[in-house]
């Protein structure tokens, strides 16, 4: 039997999630250095759609489960009927969004099928025959590179992926279906869906912002973050934001946190302020069109994505900045 890169598939009901093809993207480049095809997974309450449009712009196949009760996320139905699909064909590598509901089902269906589970995946990496699959850790301040021992269909290895570190592939193929669709009933009454909260980032005006300054914890207490709010002030459709630990210390509303798990944004202009570039910022940042980073360790990784370096104090800096540039606007003779 042919083994499988499973991907299983992050959608709303309606429509196929992004991070569904940002597996695929991983998936491609996994399939590089090994045999096994590429096959998707879906549960759902009517998956029957989704399966085919999956199926028609991929060439890959859709094994499809409409389970009654899963409109929203459910935990045991939904870990049950995966288990359930994914024991019935042959797995080398079960691939999930590093999400909150991926966060639940992967470590569990590693229990299951008797796998192994590797969460919050950024790269992958090939020596000779060995892969190793690249995380963060300790905040973003490290990378491992981490190998499974013995990858096969009776022992997979569960990955979650983190967002926004592979570009999603937008497929575009039109094959003749292979689906196959099934009903499944896995009641479950230990668990009960209470309702979703909206998000802490929701009405943030990030990522309509032409020019973003954000500050980090070089900023050091939270009335510094004036300077932030300072140095904006001199560019027209500009907006501050913050790395996660501000917001995490109550210094700026959560609506501002840029990154993975904030608003990914693509400013024209974005300038770092006391912010180190963990690969949880630096995933958020990724498509501005220009970098400034202010921060007073020259060896901080962040300056590895900057397109101008200035290594400097902002606390003393940013007030110099902004008195020379109200200087130069201002006009002569006034
Ligand atoms: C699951 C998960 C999701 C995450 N999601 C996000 C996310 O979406 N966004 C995010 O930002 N983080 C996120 N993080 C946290 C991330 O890993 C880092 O901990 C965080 O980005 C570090 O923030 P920082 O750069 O502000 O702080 P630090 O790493 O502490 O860096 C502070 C920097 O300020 C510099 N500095 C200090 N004083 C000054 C000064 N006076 N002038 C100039 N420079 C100075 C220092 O040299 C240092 O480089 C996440 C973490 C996890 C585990």
């Amino acid at each position: 039997m042919t083994e499988n890169i499973a991907i299983i598939t992050a959608h709303d009901g309606k429509n196929i999630s992004t991070s569904t093809w940002e597996l695929y993207a991983f998936a491609k480049k996994l399939k590089v250095h090994t045999t096994a095809d590429i096959c998707f997974f879906l549960v759902g309450e009517d998956t029957r759609k989704l399966a085919e449009e999956i199926n028609s712009r991929t060439g890959c196949p859709a094994i499809a489960a409409d389970v009654p009760n899963t409109g929203n996320y459910h935990g045991e139905i939904y870990k049950k009927t995966l288990a359930h699909l994914l024991a019935e064909h042959s797995n080398d590598y079960i691939l999930a969004p590093h999400s909150i509901s991926g966060m639940d089902y992967a470590p569990a269906l590693s229990i299951i099928l008797n796998g192994s589970c590797i969460t919050g995946v950024e790269d992958i990496k090939a020596e000779g025959d060995v892969l190793y699959f690249v995380r963060a850790m300790f905040n973003g301040k490290l990378q491992a590179d981490m190998q499974s021992q013995g990858v096969s269909n009776s022992s997979p290895l569960i990955l979650t992926l983190q967002p926004g570190a592979f570009k999603p592939l937008q497929p575009n193929k039109k094959l003749s279906p292979k689906i196959i669709h099934g009903r499944f009933d896995f009641s479950e009454d230990r668990m009960r869906y209470q309702g979703k909260l909206p998000s802490p980032s929701q009405g943030s005006n990030l990522a309509k912002a032409e020019v973003i300054v954000s500050g980090g914890r070089g900023i050091e207490e939270q009335e510094n973050y004036q300077f932030i709010e300072m140095l904006a002030t001199i560019f027209p459709r500009a907006a501050t934001g913050a790395s996660r630990p501000i917001c995490d210390y109550g210094w700026a509303p959560y609506k501002k946190q840029v990154g993975a798990t904030g608003t990914i944004v693509s400013p024209k202009l974005y300038i770092a302020c006391g912010i180190s570039g963990s690969t949880q910022h630096l995933q958020g940042i990724r498509d501005s069109r220009f970098i400034v980073v202010i921060n007073k360790d020259p060896t901080a990784p962040i300056f590895q994505v900057a397109d101008v370096c200035i290594v400097e104090d902002l606390i003393k800096f940013i007030p110099i900045l902004v008195e020379e540039s109200q200087k130069r606007k201002t006009p002569k003779g006034n």
